[in-house]
């Protein structure tokens, strides 16, 4: 058996007046994903603890099962998502320009992503490498519009803080170090240095002077998030017992599964969330030598950023069309147990990136129980059979419900794995 693991990236909503008091997954005709719940376990599902809002990369590491400590920083895994063979002493940060005003002595966020003329950027990219810190390498690399990494090198440390204010109106943050060690001290004046050297020198570039003229924002400063570096992690076979397959369109999927030694599948946003996603359950099906498969789609956690819930109600419309595969292919398939869920929820009201409430699940197979839901929303999988489900419980289910989980207390291996069998060694009769 093989489970295929859908996961309809930041599903869960909040409650909005103009939806009748429902949320935008509860106001969408989903009879799709109804007929999967129908058929199905059902209960929440929240990636870590009720309440807390936990990033993409986060929800997904916990997903998998492993520890909140040990996830490699944001910032390294979009390296390895977009095919830059990191170096493991190199820290890597998610950054985007920005453009920041003066005051009070500060450098005031006024536009978090200022529309630029790619020609533009290419310029201001080009113009970031010659600004310089005294005793660390900095070296940007573009990828894609205004967004880039910085790599840095030589005795540094991922243990800093974000200067990205996030919210217009608030002023860039001092990189501070979020340890005691040296390296950590000196990479964090270092990076201040080099963002005000950013800020002097893209202020007087001639591209922005002749923005200034025509009475457009300047583009003028680096936001730095989520540094990190390479960090040991047991392989995701080694430790679920299961071979993986990844199926996203983003390098942040790319890069999180293929350090985690699942096999990846680039796929592309066409911009037909419908087409896309049943495409990929389609490559998931016939994907039959991969014991678990992660379906991916970014497209209801984009349409929640809106803040307008009849743009995700439309967006959940458009996935449900496409899990018309999942119920007539996938479903009828004894050898397949199917598992729809979300990492978290995204609420398109409020000032919150991401929000912390649990976002439904549904298991379908031949060993889940049947319970009485009959709709897959946040409010009717409350009262289904799985009931609360946390953190890595979602794995040893799936392991459960895959006929696969070991009676606790068997030593097959030497490690004490959650599957059986698992990767033991055989006693040879001319071994001793
Ligand atoms: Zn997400």
């Amino acid at each position: 058996m093989r489970c295929i693991l859908v996961i309809l990236d930041g599903l869960g909503d909040r409650a909005h007046d103009a939806l009748a008091g429902r949320t935008p997954l509860q106001a969408a005709y989903t009879p799709h994903l109804d007929r999967l719940a129908t058929a199905g376990m059902n209960g929440l599902y929240h990636a870590y603890l009720q309440g807390v809002s936990l990033s993409s990369e986060v929800a997904h590491f916990l997903m998998f099962g492993y520890d909140r400590e040990e996830l490699p920083g944001r910032g390294y895994l979009e390296a390895v998502g977009y095919g830059l063979e990191p170096d493991a002493e190199d820290v890597f940060l998610l950054c985007h320009l920005c453009s920041v005003a003066e005051k009070d002595g500060q450098l005031v966020l006024a536009h978090e992503r200022p529309e630029v003329a790619k020609s533009e950027l290419y310029a201001l990219k080009k113009a970031l490498n010659t600004c310089k810190s005294n005793d660390i390498g900095i070296r940007f690399v573009s990828t894609r519009k205004g967004d880039g990494l910085l790599v840095l090198s030589g005795a540094v440390s991922p243990a800093i803080t974000d200067s990205d204010p996030i919210y217009e109106g608030r002023p860039l943050i001092s990189v501070e170090p979020a340890d005691a060690t040296p390296e950590a001290r000196r990479t964090s004046e270092q990076m201040n240095r080099y963002l005000l050297s950013v800020y002097r020198t893209l202020s007087s570039h001639p591209l922005n002077l002749g923005r200034k003229e025509k009475g457009l924002p300047p583009v003028n400063a680096l936001a730095t998030q989520r540094a990190g570096r390479k960090q040991p992690l047991t392989p995701f076979f080694e430790k679920w017992g299961l071979k993986a397959l990844s199926i996203a369109s983003l390098p942040i999927y790319w890069g999180l599964c293929r350090e985690l030694g699942m096999e990846v599948s680039e796929v592309k946003d066409s911009g037909d969330p419908e087409g896309d996603l049943r495409e990929r359950l389609s490559l998931a099906h016939g994907s039959r030598e991969y014991d678990f498969i992660h379906v991916h789609t970014k497209v209801a956690d984009e349409a929640g950023h809106t803040k307008d819930p009849s743009i995700k109600k439309a967006v959940i419309e458009a996935l449900d069309r496409a899990m018309a595969f999942a119920v007539e292919e996938i479903m009828p398939d004894p050898e397949v147990l199917l598992v729809v869920t979300a990492d978290h929820s995204t609420a398109s009201v409020g000032t919150m990136i991401h929000t912390g409430e649990t976002v439904p699940l549904t298991m379908v197979g031949k060993f889940p129980r049947r319970d009485r839901v009959t709709a897959f929303n946040e409010i009717d999988c409350a009262r289904g059979a799985l009931g609360p489900v946390r953190g890595v419980e979602l794995m040893h289910l799936v392991l459960n419900f895959l006929d696969r989980g070991k009676l606790g207390g068997l030593m097959d291996t030497t490690h004490d794995q959650p599957y059986y069998p698992g990767h033991s060694k055989p006693l040879n009769l001319d071994g001793y």
